[in-house]
C-alpha cells in the first residue's frame, strides 16, 4: 500500500488540511471542493471498498462518530449535510482507500432522487 495516497495522507507525507483525527479515522478537507464544507472521512487502515467494512464492525462505528463529530464541528449537524461513500467502478472510487464524503454549508441538489 506504499503508492496508495490516501495510506501515504494519513502517514504524513503528503500534506494535507486536517480537521480530525481520532488515531483510527482521520478527516481532512478534499482537494477539490464540491460544496463550502468537503470533508473526507478516511480510516488509517488501508481497506479498499466499503464492500470490505463489515469485516472491520468497530472501525465502522468509528467513521460514523466521525462523520458526525466533523459536521458538528464544522457547523453542518443542524443546518444539513450529505455523506457519499463510492465504491468501485460503477461507483467512480478514484482512490482505492474506503472513504466518505461529508458535503455542506450549502443546499445539495437532489442527488438521490436523479440517480435512475
Ligand atoms: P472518490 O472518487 O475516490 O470517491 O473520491 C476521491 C476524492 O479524493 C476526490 O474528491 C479528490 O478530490 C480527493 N483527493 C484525491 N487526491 C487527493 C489529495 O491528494 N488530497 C486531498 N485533500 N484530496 C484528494
Ligand atoms: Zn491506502
Amino acid at each position: 500500500m506504499a503508492e496508495c495516497i490516501f495510506c501515504r495522507i494519513v502517514r504524513g507525507e503528503i500534506s494535507c488540511d486536517k480537521v480530525y483525527d481520532t488515531g483510527q479515522v482521520v478527516a481532512f478537507k478534499d482537494r477539490n471542493p464540491k460544496a463550502p464544507v468537503h470533508v473526507l472521512v478516511v480510516p488509517r487502515q488501508h481497506i479498499e471498498t466499503i464492500n470490505d467494512l463489515p469485516r472491520h464492525p468497530e472501525l465502522a462505528a468509528e467513521i460514523l462518530n466521525a462523520i458526525a463529530s466533523v459536521a458538528r464541528a464544522c457547523g453542518i449537524a443542524e443546518s444539513g449535510f450529505r455523506v457519499i461513500g463510492n465504491a468501485n467502478r460503477d461507483g467512480g472510487q478514484e482512490v482505492p482507500h474506503v472513504h466518505f464524503h461529508l458535503l455542506g454549508g450549502r443546499q445539495l441538489g437532489a442527488m438521490v432522487s436523479d440517480a435512475s
